[in-house]
């Protein structure tokens, strides 16, 4: 049902396809040309191409999956955030972030989560599907094109939106390639950063990739029981099982690994709690982001308080943890994993 299109090809099948048609080689070049540099979103506008070969690339082949139904930008315009559906009717989001100098896009994995963090608006939902290599890439080459349209370029990917990457780990990969490969996107790969709750086999196999991307991982808690309760996959993948493998990444690759905690009030935002955090976290090349709970309209979970969150920072920061708080930003605009589509699900909402 998730039909290919032309942004699930990778430089090698892209030469192949253009193969079959017959094209010289450097036809190529002039598509990927189009498509990830000047960012062109149908055939027609591929003017560097005979109109024959559009004519039957769009006849063989879509050339991207999203269609934007549903758009917000905070206040400040500093978020923005995006409903796309996909081919099959579902529908998934993604965000623009401006952020200093960076423009960071967050991207979507799954339609939906079978992880089910309690404090997560995807997690609430089941598993749906895995998005294609192509619905991960078409993202990021959207949001690419509305910042052209600014005068602006993306400069940062971060897997943080809807879904667990590592358990849709091919496609992820493959996304990833497709927007690093100096012929597709040409993002730089340390402008990267995965995020995983902590599926153990996928960071193993991140760790054999040898790439520069780098990796974040959902800790939320440094206590097992907690973490259960937050995080239902720690039983499956506990703590310290979780910590050997993320030390053997850097070993191997020499990269610091970024531990994320989102604060949620009364719950895991306690002096005690930090000093968990602290003891697991010690003697790691790591750096730990405190944000503050999101909130979930249909959760009584509430986010952390300010000082409370200065009180965990600064706990980590007495145990030389290297930390930095992250204050909650689109929150107006529901930026929270999942909270636009939950939106739109209940309302039946659909606007351009
Ligand atoms: N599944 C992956 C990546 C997507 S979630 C993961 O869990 O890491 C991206 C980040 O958003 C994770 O760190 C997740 O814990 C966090 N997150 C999810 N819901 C949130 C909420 N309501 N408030 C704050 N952070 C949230
Ligand atoms: Fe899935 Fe990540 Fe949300 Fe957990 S936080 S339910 S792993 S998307």
């Amino acid at each position: 049902m998730n039909k290919e299109t032309l942004l699930d090809l990778s430089s090698a099948q892209l030469t192949s396809l253009l193969a079959d048609f017959s094209e010289p080689r450097y036809r190529v070049r002039q598509i990927q040309r189009a498509i990830y540099h000047d960012l062109v979103s149908d055939y027609e506008a591929i003017s560097t191409i005979p109109k024959k070969l559009r004519a039957s690339l769009a006849h063989s082949i879509p050339l991207q999956p999203l269609q934007p139904v549903d758009s917000m930008i905070s206040p400040d315009k500093r978020t923005r955030k995006t409903l796309f559906r996909l081919p099959d009717g579902e529908t998934i989001e993604a965000v623009l972030l401006f952020y200093d100098e960076r423009r960071t896009v967050c991207l979507s994995t799954q339609v939906g989560c079978a992880v089910g963090c309690s404090f997560c608006a995807t997690g609430t939902g089941l598993l749906t599907r895995d998005l294609t290599a192509g619905e991960i890439v078409a993202q990021a080459l959207h949001f690419a094109s509305k910042l052209r349209e600014q005068e602006e370029r993306l400069t940062n990917i971060v897997y943080m939106g809807m879904g667990e990457p590592f358990l849709n780990y091919e496609a992820t990969m493959k996304s990833f390639r497709i927007l690093n490969d100096p012929d597709g996107f040409a993002l730089g790969a340390r402008n990267f950063t995965l995020s995983t709750v902590g599926i153990i086999p996928g960071i193993e196999r991140f760790t054999r990739e040898g790439v520069q991307a780098n990796l974040a991982v959902s800790l939320h808690s440094g206590d097992n029981v907690l973490r259960n309760r937050l995080v239902p996959i720690n039983r499956r993948y506990p703590l310290e099982e979780l910590i050997r493998t993320c030390r053997a990444y850097i070993e191997q690759t020499h990269r610091r690994v970024t531990f994320e905690v989102a604060l949620i009030d009364g719950m895991n935002d306690s002096p005690e709690d930090a000093r968990k955090v602290a003891a697991l976290l010690s003697g790691l090349l790591c750096h730990v982001n405190l944000i503050p709970l999101n909130p979930v309209p249909s959760s009584p979970l509430r986010p952390s308080s300010r000082e409370r969150i200065a009180a965990f920072a600064r706990a980590l920061e007495e145990a030389g943890i290297p930390v930095t708080v992250r204050l909650g930003r689109g929150v107006e605009i529901r930026a929270g994993c999942g909270q636009l589509r939950a939106r739109n699900a209940r309302s039946g909402v659909d606007r351009q």
